[in-house]
């Protein structure tokens, strides 16, 4: 296809405003898809994704849409991750495309991720389409809305399309639009082959699937292509298309999305980011931006039934095999045996990984408290990264320590405002900006990271009955007062409750712990005391008092299924327990403990 007939596009839009169903009605008006198919929403694939309403790997799919103008179009539509932990993924794929639409919900207005989607597509140079989706509603403000696109995005909105991706009103005009709005690719495709590496992952029948744009040259069967970020040589054995499905076809060209398989055994082989080129003829240099992906968020997952670690192996193996940012090592903890040391890109993938270890893998896991990666910079002038607290060295030999901070977007209704500034400032908070759009706030905060991984997001939903949206960027390290607490169970510290704490915070998250364990460990037959400890020093502490009778007394003489209910309840409830020295604590007790009120 010439490239005044391509067109490539992602969309941009906050979860639940409609982009899924909006992506498969451009689909079914070029004709790509079947009633059958059309059933289950085509680009969110994967069953968690679905759950969840998010993307996590990029997906493109490839329509020929036959214009008024009586010519045939080859447009691309990109569907990108959708959640603030995939950012860096998220600018890949925008840089595959030319243009942008950001889908705005007419009944809802504008959303931090939007914005730090449009940022990054404004940042590529992209064109972008603003859509008002969901006029069909009746609470629809579609005037106010586009003025809150001006406002807050400063993107001029006048010629916003107003459409119900649901019913199909104003649909065609998106796809008009499209064709004469948005630029067509630029390339040369008699120059040596430059590609982007958009996207990849593993698929049974063909191994390693990379997701490409092709910049300049060609690429087909047979050539031989080098990934310039490590060098590596492959053979391709297959180029082609998704419409959705797959489809091969002869070549790519400069302009184009497709994929391709070269016998690539693992994901970890592909960087997102990188540039492909022909190994013989190369190009003289990479695209710009490439970054290698560095997990942000690290923690320990433990099998609960300590007979289940080689197939917890296999299950990390397995994960590993289709996402390469994700990454683990073997841990052995005194108090919960041996598991994995884990790196995600933040809370939302490592709530992703756990979740599938136990579905698909049927493995319970101990989780313990996520950490960021702090900087220690010893006294002997060496600087050691922190990934687990467990290993944090004796301080007399730490001269600083750093800890990562964000900055994070808020938006939020005027009514929860209060909540939200009281929430930032208690985890250590500094304001930056504070502005206001309609009866919405926009607040920009600088906060340290690990006061973010623990429950941040959850606390920020409550408090603001999930009217709140937010993302966030990273800013960089800076010192802090930085101290290993450590909790001690029946006197015997237990290394997977060990966290970095804020020496100002120290005393109030030691207390809450103890307390929330006061909560979770049953009585036992003896005096339990649980203490919050930094260093030798004890700043917290509560105990679990004895327990008076035997469980089952109470039923004595009574009905005997009753009692053997009672014992088997208690039976399941063991298998989710585990023994630290002579006490037994539940496996909730490890998230649940990390929980403030
Ligand atoms: P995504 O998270 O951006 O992919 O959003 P979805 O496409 O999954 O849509 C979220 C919800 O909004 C679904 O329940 C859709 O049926 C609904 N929805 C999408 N577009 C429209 C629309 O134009 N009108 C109405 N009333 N509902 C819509
Ligand atoms: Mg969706």
């Amino acid at each position: 296809t010439p490239l005044e007939r391509i067109r490539n596009f992602s969309i941009i839009a906050h979860i639940d405003h409609g982009k899924s169903t909006l992506a498969d009605r451009l689909i079914q008006m070029c004709g790509g898809l079947t009633e059958r198919e059309m059933r289950e929403q085509v680009l969110d694939s994967m069953d968690l994704e679905r759950e969840r309403g998010i993307t996590i790997k990029a997906q493109t799919v490839r329509l020929e849409y036959a214009a008024p103008d009586g010519q045939t179009y080859q447009i691309n539509l990109m569907d990108t991750p959708g959640h603030v932990d995939f950012s860096y993924e998220v600018s890949r794929s925008l840089k595959a495309c030319e243009g942008a639409l950001l889908v705005v919900d007419a009944s809802q207005g504008v959303e931090a991720q939007t914005l730090a989607n449009v940022y990054q597509a404004l940042d590529n140079d992209l064109e972008i389409i603003p859509v008002l989706n969901k006029i069909d509603l009746p609470a629809a403000e579609p005037e106010r809305v586009r003025a809150q696109i001006e406002d807050v995005i400063g993107l001029e909105a006048h010629d916003a399309l107003e459409i119900s991706a649901k019913t199909g009103l104003g649909v065609s005009d998106v796809l008009d639009a499209i064709i004469h709005r948005l630029p067509p690719p630029e390339g040369d495709d008699q120059a040596p082959l430059k590609a982007l590496l958009v996207d990849s992952w593993y698929d049974t029948y063909l191994g390693v699937v990379v997701l490409l744009r092709v910049f300049d040259g060609r690429i087909k069967k047979g050539q031989r292509i080098r990934f310039m970020s490590n060098g590596a040589v492959y053979t391709v054995d297959r180029v082609g298309i998704f419409r959705p499905g797959k489809q091969t076809v002869d070549e790519l060209a400069a302009g184009e999305i497709g994929f391709l398989t070269a016998s690539i055994k693992e994901v970890a082989e592909t960087n997102v980011g990188d540039t492909i080129t022909d190994d013989k003829r190369p190009c003289d240099k990479p695209l710009t931006g490439y970054k290698e992906s560095q997990p942000v968020v690290f923690c320990g997952l433990f099998p609960v039934d300590s007979s289940q670690f080689e197939q917890l192996r296999e299950a990390v193996g397995r994960l590993r095999l289709n996402d390469a940012s994700f990454q683990f090592e073997m841990e052995n903890s005194a108090a919960l045996g041996f598991g994995f040391r884990c790196g995600f890109l933040g809370l939302l993938h490592l709530e992703i990984i756990r979740e599938r270890i136990e579905r698909e893998f049927g493995i319970e896991l101990i989780t313990t408290a996520p950490s960021v990666v702090y900087h220690l910079y010893m006294t002997n002038g060496e600087m050691r990264e922190l990934h687990n607290p467990a290993d944090m060295p004796d301080p007399v030999h730490v001269d600083h320590v750093e800890e990562p901070w964000i900055e994070a977007t808020i938006l939020v209704p005027d009514d929860y405002l209060g909540a939200v500034l009281k929430l930032c400032e208690d985890r250590r908070g500094r304001q930056k900006t504070l502005t206001y759009a309609g009866n919405r706030a926009m607040v920009v905060y600088e906060l340290p990271l690990n006061e973010v991984v623990f429950d941040f997001y959850d606390r920020l939903k409550s408090v603001t009955r999930g009217y709140a949206s937010f993302d966030y960027n990273w800013i960089g390290y800076e010192t802090g007062e930085l101290v290993k607490m450590s909790i001690l169970v029946n006197e015997e510290p237990v290394d997977a409750l060990a966290m970095i704490v804020h020496r100002s915070r120290a005393e109030l998250r030691g207390r809450a712990m103890c307390e929330k364990l006061k909560e979770l460990i049953p009585r036992h037959m003896f005096k339990i005391p649980v203490q919050a400890a930094i260093g030798g020093r004890v700043i917290a502490r509560e105990t679990i008092a004895a327990m008076r009778k035997d469980v089952t007394a109470k039923c004595y003489g009574g009905d005997v299924t009753r009692k053997r209910k009672l014992l088997e309840k208690q039976k399941a409830g063991k298998k989710k327990m585990r023994q630290f020295g002579k006490v037994e604590i539940p496996q909730d007790a490890f998230i649940a403990a990390l929980k403030m009120d």
